[in-house]
């Protein structure tokens, strides 16, 4: 027998944005243990604002596991936090009702800002650094510093020996500011993966002493960039039949739904689609071949192949839930005849 360290992780119940939280319990099994193997566990949800009444038990169930690469015999334990009845989902586990597809691909671009002592990491203690121009995918000690590429680099490898499909990295148009990019087939599976490359990029960076910002305008209204979570995507119809008449079709039932696509694609977000930058303004909607200040950028791919493949919804945030993102997605495809594909939770 052999004693794992399980990390049960979790989502709190702040709002707007739920905190990372995890703690961590050590059990014996003969080998990695499956899934089923890893039992229900507790915490008190008063300290995470999860309490509800009287009772401040609240229930870990183990959802998605992953070897801890970090951690000799670790686990990651991706959990949903339910009722003390073990069943019931708690308010604040959205995953629990989300739309899932094994059949619709989600491709989550994060980005974020590294902050050390309150400033962007590579910012002045005073004003700005150079402006903007250089950063985005630079090399070189004056464009990135001499850290952050280490740390993400060492991010890369944790989520890939922790199995996560973790697809790629590049330093962004900010100073300081760096993405990657998650992809998963089904909204629980691509959504588990993203909040655990956040969790362990959170957990690698306490070591050299930088939190990650993960707010979508973290420099305010200014120039400098704002991060965002472009949710790629496309079901299987899209990749199979598509066309252009479905096409313009979704793009319609799109429209339709902007107050629901931007009440889950992460707060704030009126400061950052603004229509400058790169971006289109947060109450219009758009799309355009290759076009990154539409609301929906359509590759030039899509159209080639007859309006088959995937497109990139940006705007979605990063400080989005991945979770509401993907079914709001699949919701909206749902809502258009052909091609529907999301089946309830
Ligand atoms: P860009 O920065 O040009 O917008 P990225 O390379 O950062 O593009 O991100 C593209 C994303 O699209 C990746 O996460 C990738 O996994 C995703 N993607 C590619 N093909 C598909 C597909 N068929 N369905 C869903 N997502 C896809
Ligand atoms: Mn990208
Ligand atoms: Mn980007
Ligand atoms: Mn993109």
């Amino acid at each position: 027998m052999t004693k794992y360290k399980l990390e049960y992780i979790w989502l709190d119940g702040y709002t707007p944005v739920p905190n990372l939280r995890g703690k961590t319990q050590i059990k014996e099994f003969s080998a990695f243990p499956d899934l089923a193997d890893l039992p229900l566990w507790g915490f008190d949800g008063s300290s995470t604002l999860q309490a509800e009444g009287h009772s401040s038990d609240c229930v870990l169930k183990p959802v998605a596991h992953y070897p801890d690469p970090a951690r000799t015999n670790g686990v990651l334990v991706m959990c949903e936090v339910m009722m003390p009845d073990g069943k019931t989902p708690h308010v604040s586990n959205k995953r629990a009702t989300i739309l899932d597809d094994t059949g619709a691909w989600f491709g989550f671009e994060q980005e974020y800002f590294f902050y050390k002592n309150g400033r962007p990491l590579g910012f002045p203690e005073a004003g700005y650094p150079a402006p903007q121009g250089p950063y985005y995918t630079g090399v070189g000690y004056k464009n990135v510093g001499e850290i952050a590429r280490q740390i993400v680099e060492e991010h890369l490898d944790l989520c890939l020996a922790a199995g996560i499909n973790h697809e790629g990295i590049n330093a962004e148009v900010a100073k300081g500011q760096w993405e990657f990019q998650i992809f998963g087939k089904g909204s629980k599976k691509a959504a588990d993966e993203m909040w655990i490359a956040r969790y362990l990029l959170l957990r690698l960076t306490e070591k050299y002493g930088i939190d990650i910002e993960f707010h979508c305008k973290p420099l305010g209204d200014t120039d400098w960039n704002g991060s965002g979570m472009h949710a790629n995507f496309s079901t299987e119809y899209m990749r199979t039949v598509g066309g252009k008449e479905y096409f313009e079709a979704l793009m319609k039932e799109f429209d339709k739904n902007i107050q629901e696509h931007i009440a889950v694609y992460g707060p704030d977000n009126h400061m950052r689609l603004t229509g400058k930058h790169e971006t289109a303004p947060w109450n219009k909607f758009s799309y355009g071949v290759a076009d990154r200040g539409a609301s929906i950028r359509v590759p030039h791919s899509f159209v080639n192949n007859g309006y088959k493949g995937y497109l990139e919804d940006r705007r979605p945030n990063s400080q989005g839930d991945p979770y509401q993102i993907a079914s709001q997605i699949l919701k909206t495809i749902s809502a258009v005849p052909a091609g529907a594909v999301a089946k309830a939770a």
